[in-house]
């Protein structure tokens, strides 16, 4: 079944004490720009569903949607790597998303999103190298598969993939524009929370 996931907006929670119960969790990471909206809007075969998570407001917020009725639920997270905020800002979300990562028990895989046409950034690396280092289960995306030439695509992957120090059959990649490589992220999605 890959239909679109049926994603329902609970609340945005603060912090890590505030989040709603639930059973099983998947949470989507990624810096600010990098396609988080759009493909979660994809999944979801909503136009508007992230929109609640780029209202002002709410970007500094846990923004959580139920999963179909059942207890499980997909968090989207602040964005890192904000160039235009002060550092005080980002030094005080920082450890939040950090702790929630750390210490949401429930958490079952964080999607780690990194920009398919332009590869990992420095803030993407060193995101995935906390993840190893802290041994949480994460995977990782590439967007905008629509935006790198065909005739370029497999040497693309095969870069990205050895930026990430990963083979390139465990990056997942997507377009959200075209909905490329959506079935499956949903089948997974569906899969880390059943
Ligand atoms: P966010 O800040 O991570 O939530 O990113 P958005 O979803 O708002 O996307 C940032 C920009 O990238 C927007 O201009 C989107 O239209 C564009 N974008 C996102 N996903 C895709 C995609 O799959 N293909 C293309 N061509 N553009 C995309």
């Amino acid at each position: 079944m890959s239909g679109p996931l049926q994603l329902e907006f609970i609340l945005s929670a603060p912090d890590l004490a505030q989040l709603p119960d639930t059973r099983a969790e998947v949470a989507f990471v990624g810096r600010s720009n990098v396609g988080k909206s759009s493909l979660l809007n994809s999944i979801a075969g909503r136009k508007k569903l992230a929109l609640v998570s780029n209202t002002p407001g709410r970007t500094q917020l846990l923004n959580c949607f139920g999963l179909e009725r059942t207890a499980a639920t997909v968090v989207d997270c602040p964005g890192y790597g904000y160039a235009n905020v002060s550092k005080t800002t980002r030094a005080s979300w920082q450890p939040m998303i950090e702790r929630y990562l750390l210490e949401r028990e429930q958490l079952e895989m964080i999607l780690l999103l990194v920009d398919g046409e332009i590869g990992p950034t420095k803030s993407d690396l060193q995101m995935l190298a906390w993840l190893r280092a802290n041994l949480l289960p994460h995977s990782v995306i590439a967007t905008k598969l629509d935006k790198v030439k065909s005739s370029q695509r497999d040497k693309r992957k095969r870069e990205l993939s050895q930026a990430c120090s990963l083979e390139a059959s465990d990056v997942i990649w997507v377009s959200a524009t075209k909905d490329t490589g959506i079935a499956r992220l949903r089948d997974l999605v569906r899969l880390w929370l059943s």
